[in-house]
């Protein structure tokens, strides 16, 4: 297995306690837009088994052509040890990155696609936006929508609403619901969804109750777990 130890070159603040983090990316390193990577700190395989309190899933919230691996997270006053170390990073120092993998490219089928997330989850969608930006071929419209009761309204800055792209930050999940339900309409539409396990499991309830195809569901998880959030 390969693993890159790649220096922390910027951390920018999104919002309150939210950072990305910003590595070097080396030339020959590229990913697909959605894609997640396994992110290690110093000392998670120093001894026989990996130390998995210091190793976390995290996707990548930029596009190669940025010149920068982006890792957008939230880290509050109190939290994880991973969290703490995080914080307290010094430009140079190095974090492992590793097997690097997108579940949810852009399927380019003449559909609408509908980004659903919950709070940091945009930061997935983040390099989805942009790639749908710059190559606009098989996606008529593309509409996000982000519940997060912090109001961090991560990204609005950066992701401006066009003719071919909606956006709807909400803070409560009525509301979320509401437009969920909506967006159900379009039977053809393709759903992608990021957020906790709770999270996806009650987006895709209320998508099945309006009778939206599994298959028109995208989650960035494994084969194996997909069956078991989809069936
Ligand atoms: C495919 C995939 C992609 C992901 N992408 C991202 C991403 O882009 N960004 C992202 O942020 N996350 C992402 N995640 C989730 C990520 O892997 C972590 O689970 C998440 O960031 C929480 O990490 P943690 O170290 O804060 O949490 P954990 O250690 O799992 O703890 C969960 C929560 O408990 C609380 N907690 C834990 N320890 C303490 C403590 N000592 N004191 C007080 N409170 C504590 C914190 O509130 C914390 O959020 C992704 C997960 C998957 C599976």
């Amino acid at each position: 297995m390969q693993i890159d130890w790649l220096p922390l070159e910027q951390v920018t603040q999104e919002g309150e306690h939210t950072y990305t983090f910003h590595l070097k990316r080396p030339d020959g390193f590229v990913w697909e837009e959605g894609a997640h990577t396994h992110m290690a700190l110093e000392g998670f395989n120093a001894g026989e088994k990996p130390n998995r309190s210091l190793i976390r899933h995290m996707s990548i919230s930029t596009l190669p052509h940025e010149g920068t691996i982006g890792i957008t997270t939230r880290i509050k006053p109190e939290c994880s040890v991973f969290k703490e170390t995080l914080r307290q990073l010094r430009m140079g120092e190095k974090i492992a990155l590793f097997k690097t993998h997108s579940n949810i490219p852009l399927r380019r089928e003449n559909r609408t696609v509908y980004l659903l997330s919950a709070g940091v989850g945009l930061a997935t969608f983040r390099p989805i936006i942009l790639q749908h930006q710059a190559d606009r071929s098989g996606i008529p419209h593309m509409h996000s929508l982000n519940i997060d009761s912090t109001r961090t309204g991560l990204f609005q800055e950066h992701l401006r609403p066009t003719e071919q792209f909606s956006t709807y930050y909400v803070d409560n999940r009525s509301a979320y619901f509401d437009f969920v339900k909506e967006m159900a309409t379009d039977k053809e539409g393709l759903f992608y969804i990021v957020g906790s396990d709770d999270f996806l499991t009650d987006t895709i309830d209320v998508l099945k109750i309006a009778n939206i195809p599994t298959a028109q569901m995208m989650l960035d998880k494994r084969q194996d777990q997909l069956n078991t959030f989809l069936t």
